[in-house]
């Protein structure tokens, strides 16, 4: 009995002796969450690694494997074959179908690497390796062996049953999905804001994401251009909960009530409170925004800082540090870019100064916010009336 399998490895959770098993199961849910909707699959823990088995007939690799490459923790993912039966004839013919499958076309050198974890085996793994490269070479014109630096590794390994693989595909690493604590990322429209939920989630913080949305100064297609993001980035972290915040009154009301070059660091912290409401509700232990430092006025130094001082629990800003084009290659990368881009604008111009402080002072921005009187009260009311949208 052979069978199309994916051989998946796991990295630095195995590396962590004591959450390991709890690790491991988080990715085999994972996995299981990511596969549920392609058919009937299962998944199997084999000797430190989780192999993919198709109960619905022969696996389509190219069906499969993007469901598995987006899932953090994983290192690789390999298609291969498993079979249970381990005698010398039938691994040459599964390394010939395999060889075959994935290394038909082109000229290529290659070696055979065997492993062997029963060693009551007849054979020892050079003399199993010499066989069955001997076989291939005698039955595929385009191989040629190069046992130094090979253009592929034919794998056998012999465990309780035999892999053959040859392919790895690498995956992102980072920690299993939810590993590491909860936290509220901030969620806009832009091309930062995904980036920076993507490297947190990446960590192994359960997102949940928020969205400030103002109609009718922000469309619904604005709005529609976040649940798309967030629906990509659960293609990562699985189910995602998306809490979309009316703001058009707490907007209105600071428009009304501050100065208009300062406006955009009064409506960052509004946003940060009411981010900070969530987060509590919700037993989250960290705020999560797409700040560069420095990439536009409301995210110098000196913004961060007026900004941020109206928040009690840590802000993670993992794109502090990064330019704006290794922020866009990593979107591209995710798939958020091509979202990100479509015109649909995330802010109203009305709210936007044409000037506006680049070097506000915490201290100023406390006086004016302290005389607001029914700004808490706004901000308490937009996020008792916030619409909940689960993405998956
Ligand atoms: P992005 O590309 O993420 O939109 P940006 O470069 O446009 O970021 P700002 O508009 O200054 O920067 O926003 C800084 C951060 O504040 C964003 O990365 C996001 O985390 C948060 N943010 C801004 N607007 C919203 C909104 N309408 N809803 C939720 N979060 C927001
Ligand atoms: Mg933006």
């Amino acid at each position: 009995m052979e069978e199309k399998v994916l051989i998946v490895k796991f990295g630095e959770v195995a590396m962590r002796k004591n959450n390991r098993p709890i690790f491991i199961s988080q990715l085999v849910k994972t996995m299981r969450n990511n596969l549920k909707k392609e058919g009937n699959f299962y998944i199997v823990k084999e000797q430190g690694r989780l192999i993919v088995e198709d109960r619905g007939g022969e696996m389509e690799y190219d069906r499969v494997i993007p469901k598995i490459v987006p899932i953090f923790g994983l290192v690789g993912v390999c298609p291969g074959v498993k079979t249970t039966d381990q005698s010398m004839e039938n691994l040459r013919k599964v390394a010939l179908n395999h060889m075959k499958e994935f290394f038909s076309e082109q000229k290529i050198t290659f070696k055979v690497e065997v492993k062997r974890a029963d060693k009551r085996y007849p054979l020892t793994s050079k003399e199993i390796a010499a066989d069955i490269g001997g076989y291939l070479l005698e039955r595929m014109e385009n191989l040629t062996v190069d046992v130094h630096k090979p253009d592929a590794v034919l794998r056998v390994e012999l465990r309780n049953d035999a892999y053959v693989f040859s392919k790895i595909i690498k995956t992102f690493g980072g920690l299993p999905a939810a590993s590491s604590g909860r936290g509220v990322a901030l969620l806009s429209g832009g091309i930062d804001s995904p980036v920076a939920t993507w490297l947190m989630a990446k960590r192994g913080i359960a997102v949940e994401c928020v969205y400030f949305h103002s109609p009718p100064y922000t469309s619904e297609w604005a709005k529609q251009k976040v649940e798309d993001l967030a629906e990509r980035i659960a293609c990562f972290t699985g189910e995602i909960k998306l809490h979309v915040i009316p703001f058009t009154e707490v907007q209105l009301y600071l428009l009304e009530h501050v100065p208009h070059d300062k406006l955009t660091i009064f409506l960052k912290r509004a946003m940060m409170k009411a981010a900070e409401q969530i987060a509590y509700q919700n037993h989250a232990l960290a705020l999560i925004t797409g700040d560069s430092v420095g990439q536009v006025a409301s995210q110098t130094l000196q913004a961060i800082h007026a900004i941020n001082s109206v928040c009690s629990i840590p802000v993670l800003r993992p794109l502090a540090g990064m330019d704006k084009q290794e922020i866009v290659d990593l979107a591209k990368k995710i798939g958020t870019f091509n979202i990100s881009i479509q015109p649909y604008e995330d802010c109203c111009t009305i709210f936007v100064a044409k000037h506006p402080e680049t070097r506000p002072k915490t201290n100023v921005i406390e006086a004016i916010e302290s005389k607001l009187k029914e700004l808490d009260s706004l901000i308490q009311k937009a996020v008792e009336t916030k619409e909940i949208i689960i993405k998956e």
